[in-house]
C-alpha cells in the first residue's frame, strides 16, 4: 500500500471533519475519493499535504509517517488544490517556474521541467501570456502544471473539474489518465459519480468523515446488486397514497420513490415484477408511458449506503 490511514480524526471545534477514517490505496492506482460536499475530502488531502495536522490516528505515505516524516517524501508528492494557487500577474511560464523553485529545481533542469509541464497541459503557445488573460479552464490546467512540474510519484487532485467547461474537463481527465499511465499513483477527490466511474481503478466512498466502502467500481456495485431498479413512467400520474401503497406492497419491492412523471422501484429482481407493476398501474386506472429497467450504478451504491444522493 502506498497510502494507509487508520482511525484518523480531525475536528474543527465541534465539527467532526474526519471521524475515524481508515483507508488504503494501492501503488499505481487512480483512486477516487467520492463523496458529497462537506464529506471531509479536502480535509484529508490537506492532511496528506501537511498543511494541517490530524488530531488522532495513523497515516503513512510511502511507508513514512505523516506529518513527522513528511519532509522525506515531500518532493515525491504533487498537490493540485481545489482553489487555484496561481498568480494572475505572472505569465504561465513564471508561475510554473515559481513552483519548480519551491521544489528545489534550478537552472537547466528547472527550465526543462517547466517546458515539459507546459507541454503536458497544452499551454506551450500561451507560456508568455499573463494568467489574467486565461479562461477558467486554462487556469485549471496551469494549476495542474504547477502541481506536477517536479515529476512527483503520487499526485493529489482536489476536485479539479469543478465549475469548468466540458472541453477543459475532458482535457483534465485525459491528463490524469495519462499521468497514471506514466506510472503515477493518483488520488482524486470528486462528487461527480460519472467521473469516478469512468477513470478510477479503485474508489472509496466518504461521508461524514468516514469511509463507508472501498473497492473497484464492480466490487462496490456488487454491494447493492441484490437490487434492481425499474422506472415506470405513468401518464397523468397523480397517485393517491393508497394507490402508491399498492406498489410498495408488491412482493420483492424494497422501496419506491414517487417522481414527477412516474415511480422508481427498487426490487429484488423477482421474475414477475414487471407483470405485477403493470397490473397495479392498471388497477389505478392509469396508463404506462414507458418502462426502463437497469442495474445499479455508483450513485445507487451511495444512496443505499447513506440514504442520500450525491447531489444533495
Ligand atoms: P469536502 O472537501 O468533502 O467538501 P471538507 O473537508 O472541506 O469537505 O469539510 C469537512 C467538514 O469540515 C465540513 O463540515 C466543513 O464545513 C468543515 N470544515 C472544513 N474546513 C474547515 C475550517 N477551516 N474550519 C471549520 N470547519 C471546516
Amino acid at each position: 500500500m502506498i497510502i494507509e490511514c487508520k482511525d484518523v480524526y480531525k475536528n474543527y471545534k465541534e465539527i467532526k471533519a474526519l471521524d475515524g477514517l481508515s483507508l488504503s490505496i494501492n501503488k499505481g492506482d487512480i483512486h477516487g475519493l467520492l463523496g458529497p460536499n462537506g464529506a471531509g475530502k479536502s480535509t484529508l488531502i490537506n492532511i496528506f499535504a501537511s498543511l494541517i495536522n490530524h488530531d488522532k490516528g495513523e497515516i503513512s505515505i510511502m511507508n513514512q509517517t505523516i506529518p513527522k516524516q513528511f519532509h522525506k517524501i515531500k518532493g515525491k508528492l504533487g498537490f493540485v488544490p481545489q482553489d487555484l494557487a496561481i498568480y494572475e500577474d505572472l505569465t504561465a511560464y513564471e508561475n510554473i517556474a515559481f513552483f519548480a523553485s519551491l521544489y528545489g529545481l534550478r537552472g537547466k533542469e528547472k527550465k526543462e521541467k517547466v517546458k515539459q509541464a507546459l507541454e503536458f497541459v497544452g499551454l506551450t503557445d500561451r507560456q508568455k501570456s499573463q494568467v489574467k488573460t486565461f479562461s477558467g479552464g486554462m487556469k485549471r490546467r496551469l494549476n495542474i502544471a504547477c502541481g506536477i512540474c517536479h515529476e512527483p510519484e503520487i499526485i493529489f487532485f482536489d476536485e479539479p473539474t469543478v465549475g469548468i467547461d466540458p472541453q477543459s474537463r475532458n482535457h483534465i481527465l485525459e491528463s490524469i489518465v495519462k499521468l497514471n499511465k506514466q506510472g503515477n499513483t493518483i488520488i482524486y477527490t470528486t462528487h461527480y459519480m460519472e467521473e469516478a466511474q469512468n477513470i478510477c481503478d479503485t474508489i472509496s466512498i466518504i461521508d461524514h468523515g468516514k469511509i463507508l466502502a472501498e473497492g473497484t467500481v464492480n466490487e462496490l456495485v456488487k454491494l447493492v446488486t441484490e437490487y434492481e431498479l425499474l422506472f415506470v413512467k405513468i401518464k397523468d400520474i397523480n397517485l393517491s397514497q393508497q394507490e402508491s401503497k399498492l406498489f410498495s406492497d408488491i412482493e420483492g419491492v424494497k422501496s419506491i420513490n414517487l417522481e414527477e412523471d412516474g415511480i422508481a422501484i427498487t426490487h429484488n429482481g423477482h421474475s414477475d415484477m414487471l407483470e405485477n407493476v403493470i397490473s397495479k398501474v392498471k388497477a389505478c386506472k392509469k396508463q404506462v408511458a414507458s418502462i426502463e429497467s437497469r442495474k445499479p450504478n455508483l450513485e445507487d451504491v451511495f444512496l443505499t449506503l447513506t440514504g442520500r444522493t450525491l447531489r444533495d
